[in-house]
């Protein structure tokens, strides 16, 4: 009889290749899940805070007293034992055994990235990475974190536009302006105000501070604005400010109504500044009541007529000073209120910071030839 050639025998391994590869699979299954458990007793260990009922400084001292495992190992069990408590989908297929505990840290360390992104995400994350190697999981974890550090970006910047805010008050005769304002707003602020308050282009005899001199260009950006913004008709100059002035006022006399709509109480000689150039609204009265003058019905600077003064000053008449014609205001060289004439001759034209100093007597308007 010809004995039949069987495999040798090994201690309790199976016969075929085939099946010793699928015992190992099996092992592996087995030894996850163990994982999985061991992840959720320290989980379990954490919330009811154990270590301090056996007298242990923290969780990572008991399981390195208990396991014999080292400090990272332990702080590593206990960092992905928290993560998974909040993260149901990973802990099922960590219990099911179809993720193993290397996986699992890779979706606890994407997920710190972006934890509310993630967790619309997870179950996706999970049937994807649980089919890869473990190479594919990590680069398709990658790129998904690519994208979720991106949206944190994103909504970082969007917390910040949030926050966005401007107060303007009166507050004892002064308009009080406080804000804060996103990066990009707050660029374009700066780089309009700077466009207007750079050294560079100030006469020597500026001597404003910087902070007066942004003050200055906020004005003149608004005054710009509302003196050449086309909305809402196509009308060549439009009211900006509306003063309630009494002739009294006018005349320079202290004492007399004399008060713009938002911010109240003015000098008479602010509103006789105000009242040079017609291009505000003005409601003039005698005494309290009687109305005199509504809006611009008369001593208005005509189109054409003040299209010839900025054909013949250019801009601003003081020396050295060089604002452009669109800030500037047509001053009255002797005032409409004192007789003077709404005329070319009587007129010039001056930046709203010359107009102010000539009004108040500080500049003398240059000898004319
Ligand atoms: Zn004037
Ligand atoms: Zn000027």
């Amino acid at each position: 009889m010809t004995a039949v050639m069987t495999p040798p025998a090994t201690d309790g391994f199976p016969m075929f290749s085939e099946d010793l590869v699928e015992r190992l699979v099996q092992q592996r299954r087995a030894a996850a899940s163990i994982e999985a458990e061991c992840t959720a007793l320290v989980a379990e260990m954490i919330r009811r805070d154990i270590h301090d009922d056996l007298g242990y400084r923290s969780m990572t001292s008991l399981l390195m007293d208990r396991l014999g495992v080292s400090a990272g190992v332990a702080r590593a069990m206990i960092s992905v034992a928290t993560a998974v408590a909040d993260m149901p989908p990973t802990l099922a297929a960590l219990t099911s055994g179809d993720l193993d505990l290397a996986r699992v840290r890779l979706l606890v360390a994407a997920r710190e990235i972006n934890s509310t992104l993630f967790a619309d995400h997870e179950q996706t994350l999970v049937d994807t990475i649980s089919g890869l190697g473990m190479r594919d999981a990590g680069r398709a974890l990658d790129y998904w974190s690519q994208q979720a550090a991106l949206d944190v970006v994103e909504h970082d910047a969007q917390t910040v536009r949030e926050r966005r805010r401007l107060h303007v008050s009166v507050l004892s005769g002064m308009v009080h302006i406080d804000g804060r304002l996103d990066p990009v707003a707050g660029q374009v602020v700066i780089t309009a105000l700077n466009s207007l308050t750079d050294s560079a282009n100030l006469d020597s005899d500026d001597g404003r501070t910087a902070s007066q001199r942004r003050a200055d260009a906020l004005t003149d950006l608004c005054r710009d604005h509302l003196d050449h913004n086309d909305l809402p008709a196509q009308r060549k100059e439009r009211p900006h400010v509306m003063v309630h002035l009494s002739l009294e006022a006018l005349e320079g006399r202290a004492g007399n109504p004399c008060e713009l709509d938002d911010t109240g109480v003015i000098t008479p000689q602010t509103a006789r500044q105000l009242a040079c150039d017609a291009k505000i609204t003005r409601v003039i009265t005698r005494g309290e009541s009687q109305v005199l003058d509504v809006g611009r019905a008369t001593r208005v600077i005509s189109t054409g007529l003040r299209s010839a003064l900025v054909t013949r000053d250019g801009g601003c008449i003081i020396d050295g000073c060089g604002a452009p014609r669109r800030w500037c205001d047509a001053h009255h060289v002797v005032h409409w209120a004192d007789g003077g004439p709404t005329s070319l001759d009587n007129l010039v034209l001056l930046c709203g910071r010359h107009h102010t100093l000539v009004h108040d007597g500080r500049v003398r308007l240059p000898r004319r030839e």
